[in-house]
């Protein structure tokens, strides 16, 4: 049997994934939230000195934001749009007909003003933005949200719906790219401290098309982008749990996004994949918290 499908079947079985009938969207039960929060306070410790301004978005974000970010030029495969019903009496009654009658009632919902936030830090740029000049210093951001990517899969550790937590870090090129060191050293750390084995390597984004490979190639070349990788389902493929990005002046210009003294800002991000860390400690220590390694135990719970 594949090691995959056998995973996902032993977190349904224990209760800590819940199925819902659709790959990649499941419940979660009170234990695996517990671990998803004993990690954020993890987060927190290591991170909290920082100074960073926490905000928190909700699942969804503007949708004009979403189409100024050119997401549905890289990754229009996985972007999720909210669709709404808006029509009249007469427009309800024909729609309630089709859906007795099995047809397809879906084309008729109108796009909103909501697109599904597809990583956790699309909201901020604008936000930032708005703001006016950021300080020579630079901001540092602290943000936590559902996100949605349509990638429907059997493996446990894809899913379409789960909580990436992310620090962000704008000012000039030196100063995100030694925040992103920093991360990548403290991610390291951090899994260890957990009993995770871990492994950093230069990786790319999945952009859409012919024209994509040309940018992954080029974000690996210059490498923009780094994964923290841990056996979750597999030995051999290990998953990403953490990512490292430096956007340079890319998010900078396309926002508007500048220093006081007139520099464009550099950009970069962090994101921990809170579900896959979850998994990754699952994994690797069993289903049952109770009986996971004392030092583990007191890393996360004290
Ligand atoms: P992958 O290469 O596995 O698709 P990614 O490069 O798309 O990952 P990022 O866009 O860098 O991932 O997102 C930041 C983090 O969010 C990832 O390191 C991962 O931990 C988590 N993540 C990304 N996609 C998913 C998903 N479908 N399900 C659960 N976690 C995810
Ligand atoms: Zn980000
Ligand atoms: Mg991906």
């Amino acid at each position: 049997m594949d090691m995959q499908i056998s995973f996902l079947d032993r977190l349904f079985d224990s209760g800590l994934l819940i199925e819902t009938g659709v790959e990649g969207l499941y419940g979660r039960s009170g234990e695996f939230e517990g671990v998803i929060a004993a990690f954020e306070r993890l987060i927190d410790r290591v991170g909290g000195e920082d100074g960073a301004e926490a905000i928190r978005f909700p699942p969804g974000m503007n949708r004009a934001f979403f189409e100024k970010s050119g997401y549905m030029k890289s990754f229009p495969q996985l972007a999720g749009t909210v669709h709404s019903f808006c029509g009249c009496e007469l427009d309800h009654m024909s729609l309630l007909k089709c859906m007795e009658e099995g047809n397809d009632w879906t084309g008729e919902q109108k796009a909103t003003d909501i697109v599904l936030t597809p990583a956790a830090c699309y909201p901020l740029y604008p936000t930032i933005a708005k703001r006016g000049n950021l300080p020579v210093s630079g901001g540092l951001y602290d943000l936590q949200s559902y996100c949605f990517r349509h990638e429907p899969s059997n493996d446990p550790a894809r899913q379409q719906l789960f909580r990436m937590r992310e620090y962000v870090c704008m000012g000039t090129e030196a100063k995100v790219t030694e925040f992103r060191q920093l991360w990548m050293d403290r991610g390291v750390k951090m899994m260890e401290d957990v009993g995770l084995s871990v492994e950093i390597d230069v990786a790319n984004d999945p952009f859409f098309g012919r024209a994509g490979k040309l940018l992954a190639n080029n974000q690996r070349d210059q490498n923009l982008k780094f994964e923290l990788l841990i056996p979750v389902t597999s030995d051999v493929k290990k998953t990403a749990c953490m990512s490292f990005n430096y956007h340079q002046d890319a998010f900078g210009a396309k926002w508007g996004l500048n220093l006081e003294d007139g520099a464009v800002a550099h950009t970069a991000c962090v994101g921990f994949g809170l579900e896959r860390i979850a998994l990754a400690l699952f994994a690797a220590h069993g289903l049952d918290t109770r009986l996971w390694p004392e030092n583990v135990r007191k890393v996360l719970w004290g």
